[in-house]
């Protein structure tokens, strides 16, 4: 197989050029997609080996409660629920490894992974489970309020804001169906637009537009955050660069961002057909991608949903479309 390595691989080619260990289901990624791919896979005796990446347990172990998971009447907070899900996977019998996919060969019958940088692992099949990460505007405050008030995810916290005002940051469909959901169980919404229009398809544009408790902020840019107990007010610049430019100040106790989303796909985009966002583009109805073994589940293949249990619920898809695929192989 014609492997080409990263450039730094070069320097430690006795690593690259020793036997690869071989494995029949690689799961890269471990959030909600990536453990439930390994339950199923453990217990369809695939033997599955899953590497982490750097955030063991993926975006929900950066937020507090979880309330719209069934299975946990009372909650429960993302990096407990996380946990819960290691321990499943891990006593099913998954091999669950720290480890950072870096480069990929997908040329061939069998996939070849390369992990920190040096370590190679040639698989049978894969299934890639790395998420999306939401873009944040950058502002030093989004740290500063992170749980306490900074979300990017209205479905997940609007709930905590009910009944209270909010602000809502984008202006395309993403931002105006947030500011939608929200106007159903808070106060005021404001909509935060940088420019003096929307991005947004106009079916979404009138629904904000009409809605009486979404007040659309044209050309407003937020700049910072400020409060006590968690957010309770935002600062933001009017027509900045203009004559007309002045600061505005807006209390709130919600800051969602709807800004975008970024796929983590670069890696896999030289083999897979992505968007033109970099969602990694699945067979409508399978989680099975343009290269046969290869299957793709969770957030990095989903510019729509972004849940937790749509994550896990396409997991299961991913590992029942591998063990199908092994199956044919071996017939
Ligand atoms: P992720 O959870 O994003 O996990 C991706 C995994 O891939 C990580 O483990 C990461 O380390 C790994 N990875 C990435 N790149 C590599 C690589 N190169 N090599 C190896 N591994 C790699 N959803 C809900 O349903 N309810 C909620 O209440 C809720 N709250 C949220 C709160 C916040 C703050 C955020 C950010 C999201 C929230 N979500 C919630 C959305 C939910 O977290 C995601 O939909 C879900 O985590 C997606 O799961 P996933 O398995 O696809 O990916
Ligand atoms: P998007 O279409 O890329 O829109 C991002 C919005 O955020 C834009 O309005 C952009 O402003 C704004 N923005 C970006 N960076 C910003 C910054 N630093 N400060 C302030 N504003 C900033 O992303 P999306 O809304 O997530 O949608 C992604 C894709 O999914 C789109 O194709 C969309 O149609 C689709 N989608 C569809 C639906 C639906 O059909 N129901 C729902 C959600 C998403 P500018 O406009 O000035 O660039």
């Amino acid at each position: 197989m014609d492997f080409k390595p990263l450039d730094i691989q070069k320097e430690k080619k006795s690593d690259l050029t020793a036997v690869a260990e071989r494995v029949k289901c690689l799961i890269i990624g471990s959030g909600p997609a990536g453990y439930t791919a390994a339950i199923y896979a453990s217990r369809a005796n695939l033997k599955p080996v899953m590497l982490t990446g750097l955030q063991m347990g993926g975006q929900l172990t950066t937020t507090t409660e979880v309330e719209n998971y069934p299975g946990y009447p009372d909650g429960i907070t993302g990096p407990e629920m996380m946990e819960q899900f290691r321990k499943q996977a891990d006593r099913l019998g998954a091999d669950i490894r720290f480890g950072m996919v870096t480069d990929v060969d997908f040329s061939g019958k069998i996939h070849r992974v390369v992990y920190d940088e040096t370590k190679v692992i040639e698989a049978e099949s894969v299934i890639i489970s790395t998420g999306a990460t939401a873009k944040y505007l950058g502002i030093e405050a989004e740290s500063r309020y992170a749980g306490q008030g900074v979300s990017a995810c209205a479905t997940c916290d609007g709930f905590f804001y009910k009944g209270r005002d909010v602000a809502v940051v984008g202006g395309g469909d993403t931002a105006c169906e947030e500011a939608s959901y929200l106007a159903g169980m808070c106060k005021k919404v404001y909509l935060v637009v940088r420019r003096n229009e929307l991005r947004a398809s106009k079916a979404m544009q009138t629904r904000v537009k009409t809605a009486e408790n979404i007040e659309i902020l044209w050309e407003h840019q937020a700049i910072d955050l400020f409060g006590k107990n968690g957010v309770e007010g935002v600062t933001l610049i009017k027509k900045k660069g203009t004559p007309e430019e002045e600061e505005v100040k807006k209390n709130i106790h919600g800051f969602f961002l709807a800004i975008g989303h970024t796929p983590n796909s670069d890696i896999f985009k030289k083999y897979l057909d992505t968007d033109s966002v970099g969602y990694i583009k699945t067979i409508p109805g399978t989680s099975k991608t343009n290269v046969p073994g290869v299957f793709a589940a969770g957030d990095v293949q989903d510019p729509h949903y972004r849940q937790a249990v749509t994550a896990a619920g396409s997991g299961c898809m991913a590992a029942i479309d591998a063990e199908r695929y092994l199956a044919e192989m071996t017939r």
